[in-house]
């Protein structure tokens, strides 16, 4: 298994794609410290990764809270011995016409989705530095690359976590350690499913409308399974990507070149 040995941190692992991360980390021989702020997600994707025979703990964490980040670090270095992988994958979607959007969303989703990622590195990334081997992996959105109608605190989230990601792997390259973000386009999710509904609430459009129209904006007409994205974070994990750092993976079937 390419991650035997390894140790990892995976936010917003409760569900959704840091769920699938968590597993394939796992999955790829990892021991994983499941995060998010929801205690009983986080143990069921930790019992399940157990039962499969993995090495799986579940500690509870806000990632705005610096003090609740630096004891997820202590905790995770506490039961995994030292964290070599940090997959970054909380975060919260908005939408709003501009005109529309009121301060405080924009502030609340700047907060998880942007400092979030920011506290998260500073708290992991110096350890694997000093220890000469380390990844870190975001999971941006095809939304850190390009705007789009009603989404512009999401977007200029995600534009942050694509130039964290730059900036990060400037300041470790040549110390073992890579950092890269993956840009999916819409995933199989909650976040999605809210999304529909969000569309189809306020477009005056059917549900199954709302999601035709999402799945309009991927040319292969579908969405992206959350499994996808989590290979893609075992693979920037891997020995094979160690030459890939500061890069902006994207997984969306060709949106963003359509
Ligand atoms: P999801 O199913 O809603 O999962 C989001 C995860 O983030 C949950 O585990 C949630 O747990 C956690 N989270 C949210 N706020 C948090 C906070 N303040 N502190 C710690 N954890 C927090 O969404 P998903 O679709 O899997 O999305 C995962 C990531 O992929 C997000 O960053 C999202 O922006 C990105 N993404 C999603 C899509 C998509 O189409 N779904 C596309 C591109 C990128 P708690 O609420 O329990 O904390």
């Amino acid at each position: 298994m390419s991650l035997e040995g390894r140790t990892a941190v995976v936010t917003g692992g409760g569900r959704g794609i840091g769920a699938a991360a968590a597993r394939a980390l796992a999955g790829a021989g990892a021991a994983v410290a499941v995060s998010a702020r929801t205690a009983r997600e986080i143990e069921a994707v930790a019992d399940g990764i157990r039962s499969g025979g993995g090495r799986a703990v579940a500690v509870p964490c806000d990632v705005t809270d610096p003090e609740a980040v630096e004891a997820l670090a202590g905790a995770a270095a506490a039961e995994l011995g030292r964290v070599d992988v940090l997959v970054h994958a909380a975060g919260i979607a908005s939408s709003a016409p501009i005109r529309h959007l009121e301060l405080e969303e924009w502030r609340r989703v700047l907060e998880v989705n942007a400092t979030g990622a920011f506290l998260c590195t500073r708290a992991f990334l110096p350890g694997m530095a000093e220890r000469g081997w380390g990844r870190i992996v975001y999971v941006a959105s095809v939304a850190g690359l390009a705007g789009a109608r009603y989404i512009a605190a999401y977007a200029a989230s995600k534009h942050a976590v694509v130039g964290l990601a730059r900036c990060a792997a400037a300041e470790v390259a040549g110390r073992g350690v890579t950092v890269n973000a993956l840009c999916p386009g819409y995933v199989d999710t909650a976040m999605t499913r809210d999304a529909v509904a969000d569309i189809a609430a306020t477009t005056d459009r059917t549900p199954e409308e709302a999601l035709g129209f999402l799945l309009s904006q991927n040319p292969q007409g579908r969405l992206i399974e959350p499994g996808e994205v989590a290979d893609a974070a075992v693979w920037l994990c891997g020995e094979g990507a160690r030459g890939v750092n500061g890069q902006a993976v994207v997984i969306d079937g060709g949106e963003l070149l359509a």
